[in-house]
């Protein structure tokens, strides 16, 4: 589409995904006209008016927040809780990519701990192993670089500025799995 894929793409809109049979999206491609959004996907079947022919939009990033939705509370999904942690290991600190990243129960389920903001925070595979199931205080050498709570939307909009053009959108190719939101506890 040659559409521009802005650097701060949070908030991705699913078109068609109520529908599993994709039909054409008017809000989406009136948004898209309207240019309050950009078009990251598109079904392979088009929309056609008298003057415009288009590929339906089924991933759309919003281009800009109203001040309501940037003080709201982001969905709590895999994106966002990597974005907030800026893909790096809590424990380590390393950066990794979306795939190598895990997600760690702080508080261990066994005793407790629920899946929720503050208590999910991005491991790496290797400290995820070697935390396991253990509170982190009767691990030595081993601390949270901080403390997981609830992001705005502002600040995951400020952490999503921090990285290279289209990083985000490639180290996320099934947008599905990454924008659920997890079932929170
Ligand atoms: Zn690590």
């Amino acid at each position: 589409m040659g559409v521009p894929i802005r650097r701060t793409w949070i908030l991705v809109w699913i078109a068609g995904v109520v529908n599993p049979c994709p039909q054409p999206n008017e809000e989406a491609v009136k948004a898209f006209y309207l240019d309050r959004v950009s078009i990251v996907a598109t079904y392979n079947n088009e929309v056609r008016s008298p003057s415009v022919t288009m590929e339906i939009p089924s991933v759309v990033c919003l281009r800009s927040y109203h001040k309501h939705s940037l003080k709201s509370i982001p969905a709590f999904t895999r994106f966002n809780v990597f974005l907030r942690d800026n893909f790096r290991c809590q424990y380590c600190g390393k950066r990794q990519k979306a795939t190598d990243l895990t997600f760690d129960h702080v508080v261990p389920k066994k005793d407790g701990g629920k899946c929720n903001w503050s208590n999910i925070v991005s491991a790496c595979i290797k400290c995820n192993g070697r935390k396991g199931s253990r509170m982190i205080k009767n691990i030595p050498d081993m601390a949270l670089l901080k403390t997981p709570t609830v992001p705005t939307m502002h600040e995951l909009q400020f952490e999503s500025r921090k990285f290279p053009p289209k990083y985000l959108h490639e180290s996320w190719r099934d947008y599905l799995y990454w924008d659920t939101p997890m079932e929170q506890e």
